[in-house]
C-alpha cells in the first residue's frame, strides 16, 4: 500500500487547508476548506479528483469553501453529528469513536469540543496524521469561543493520549506568537528554548512550521502540560488541578 500523500495549502492570513490523497484508490479528500479556489488549483496541478470535504468545525474560516468545492465536484461532505445544522452541506455525520475509509486509508474520528462545541478531529493511524483544527496548536490551543475550560483539558489528553510520531496538521500558523507566550509560563524548558530557535529560524526563511509532531507538542506545548510540576509553578498554581492550571494559562493566553 503506498502512503498517503499530504499537501499543505496556505490560505488567508495564517490558514492551513489540507490536501489528503490516497493513491491506491485516488481517493483525495480536503480538510478545512476556508476558501475553494486554491483548493481547485492545487487539484489541478495534481490531477487529483476531490472525494471527501472533512471539516473539523463549523467556523467559516473552515468551511467557507464547502459548497462551491461540493457543487463542482460532487465530494461528500464528512462534519460533527452535534454541529451538523452548522456545517454547510454535510452529507455524512460522525461523532466520537467513528471511523471510515478515505479510499484504502482509515480515518478515526475524536469529539474534541472546547473551541466550538461539535469540534472533531481526524486521526488516521497507519499514516501517523492527525488533523485537529483549532483544538491543538502548535504550542498553542484554540480560543474557548463556545466550550468551558475543563473540556478542552480533556479534548487534549485525549489527544495527548496518542502516539508521539502523530503529525500533527493544526489549522492555523500561530506558532511564534505562541511560542512567546510558552516562553512566560516556562522560563528554563531547554525543549522549548531549542524549539523556539528552530522555528524563529523556520519562519526566517518563510518556511511553514506546521506540521509538528505530538511527541515535540507534549515537551513544550503548555497547553498539554497543565499537570507538568514546572508549569504549575510558572503560572503561580503549584498544588492545583491540571483543569484549573489549563484555565489559568488559557486565560493568561487571552489576555497575553
Ligand atoms: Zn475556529
Ligand atoms: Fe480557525
Amino acid at each position: 500500500m503506498a502512503p498517503m500523500q499530504i499537501e499543505q495549502i496556505p490560505v488567508l492570513s495564517d490558514n492551513y487547508v489540507y490536501l489528503v490523497h490516497d493513491p491506491d484508490s485516488g481517493a483525495t479528500a480536503v480538510v478545512d476548506p476556508a476558501v475553494a479556489e486554491p483548493v481547485q488549483d492545487a487539484l489541478a496541478r495534481h490531477g487529483w479528483t476531490l472525494t471527501h470535504i472533512l471539516n473539523t468545525h463549523h467556523h467559516n474560516d473552515h468551511t467557507g469553501g464547502n459548497l462551491a468545492l461540493q457543487k463542482a465536484t460532487g465530494a461528500v461532505v464528512v462534519g460533527s453529528r452535534q454541529d451538523a445544522q452548522r456545517i454547510p452541506g454535510i452529507t455524512v455525520k460522525v461523532g466520537d469513536g467513528d471511523s471510515f475509509l478515505l479510499g484504502s486509508k482509515a480515518a478515526m474520528v475524536m469529539d474534541v469540543p472546547g473551541h466550538t462545541v461539535g469540534h472533531i478531529a481526524y486521526w488516521f493511524p497507519e499514516s501517523h496524521a492527525l488533523f485537529c483544527g483549532d483544538t491543538l496548536f502548535a504550542m498553542g490551543c484554540g480560543r474557548l469561543f463556545e466550550g468551558s475550560a475543563a473540556q478542552m483539558w480533556a479534548s487534549l489528553s485525549k489527544i495527548r493520549s496518542l502516539p508521539d510520531d502523530t503529525a500533527v496538521y493544526c489549522a492555523h500558523e500561530y506558532t511564534q506568537s505562541n511560542a512567546r507566550f510558552a516562553r512566560t509560563v516556562e522560563r528554563d524548558n531547554p525543549d522549548l528554548t531549542a524549539r523556539i530557535a528552530d522555528i524563529d529560524a523556520r519562519r526566517g526563511r518563510g518556511l511553514p512550521t506546521v506540521p509538528s509532531s505530538l511527541g515535540l507538542e507534549k515537551k513544550t506545548n503548555p497547553f498539554l502540560r497543565a499537570d507538568v510540576d514546572s508549569v504549575k509553578r510558572g503560572v503561580g498554581l503549584p498544588d492545583e488541578d491540571p483543569p484549573l492550571v489549563f484555565a489559568e494559562i488559557r486565560r493568561r493566553k487571552d489576555a497575553f
